[in-house]
């Protein structure tokens, strides 16, 4: 099994899986889905008495969301996580009480009127707290009319997509089998085989008489091209199931290459695991 890396953006990734099995395939889509850590918002204290404005002018602690909706919206913002400094809550040693090891704390305060944003979440700690801004700055939270304010505090931990959605790393994660080309070419001095050639998203042209796909990877199965030229005639798509492209992007919390190299650290890891309980079976 190896991976050919066609694009690896810092939130993008596309990548060939060479040499593998659907079976496979199938569980490296389900561990980037499920099963990276990242931090997210876990816990938000809302403050409800007055709030004092900068311009000393007393606020409302009121918001034309529900504090449910407000703390939900908060849970989903996408939180940097360093996987080398932060550990689950879990397996920390402050025994999950909460400590810098396995917590981030935010505060947010703003008065109205104003669009509460994610860059308007102050990490708390540290010299470096800075590194742990929201990812995206501009991600609204709720609108606050005049005389409306909010303060609250945030507690942002490590878990898996397998609890809770807002844990999840990856998304849009798909693939598909490799498409598989044959051209006869006999008909590539054919008109038909040029007006195909058009059609095809994968980028077909004719070399010396031959016709050629550029881009298999760019073929959507479409077979547009096999109703231009029919398919007895000398042209077959077909696919190939050993080997896989696939897609998927982050929420910006981990990188694209990050993530892909935490799933399959986390497939050998499990590989291994059941070999040596099989074993001792
Ligand atoms: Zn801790």
């Amino acid at each position: 099994m190896d991976i050919q890396i066609i694009e690896m953006a810092d939130r993008k990734a596309k990548f060939i899986l060479k040499d593998s099995s659907p079976a496979m395939a199938n569980a490296l889509r389900r561990t980037l889905l499920s099963d990276i850590p990242k931090m997210a918002i876990d816990t938000v204290e809302f403050y409800t008495g007055k709030i004092e404005g900068d311009d000393g002018k007393e606020y409302e602690s009121i918001t034309p969301l529900f504090e449910e909706i407000i703390a939900h919206r908060l849970g989903m913002l996408p939180v940097p996580t360093d996987l080398d400094l932060f550990v689950p809550q879990s397996e920390c040693e402050c025994g999950g009480e909460g400590c810098p090891n396995c917590t981030i704390m935010y505060s947010l305060q703003k008065t109205g009127p104003a669009t509460v944003l994610s860059s308007d979440l102050q990490p708390l700690g540290g010299p470096n707290s800075d590194k742990l801004r929201i990812v995206d700055e501009f991600i609204p939270i709720v609108e606050l009319t005049a005389d409306q304010g909010i303060t609250v505090y945030a507690k942002a931990v490590m878990g898996t997509a397998k609890k809770h959605v807002k844990w999840q790393v990856c998304n849009g994660v798909g693939y598909k089998y490799m498409p598989v080309i044959e051209i006869d070419p006999k008909h590539a001095s054919d008109d038909a085989v040029v007006a195909c050639a058009e059609l095809c998203p994968a980028g077909l042209e004719v070399k010396n008489k031959k016709l050629v796909v550029k881009d298999p990877v760019a073929c959507g199965y479409a077979k547009g091209c096999l109703e231009k030229l029919d398919e007895t005639e000398g042209v077959t798509v077909n696919w190939d199931d050993t080997n896989f492209l696939f897609k998927y992007e982050t929420d910006g919390s981990l990188t694209a290459q990050q993530a892909l190299d935490i799933a399959v650290d986390i497939l050998s890891k499990e590989a291994k695991g059941f070999a040596d309980d099989i074993k001792v079976l």
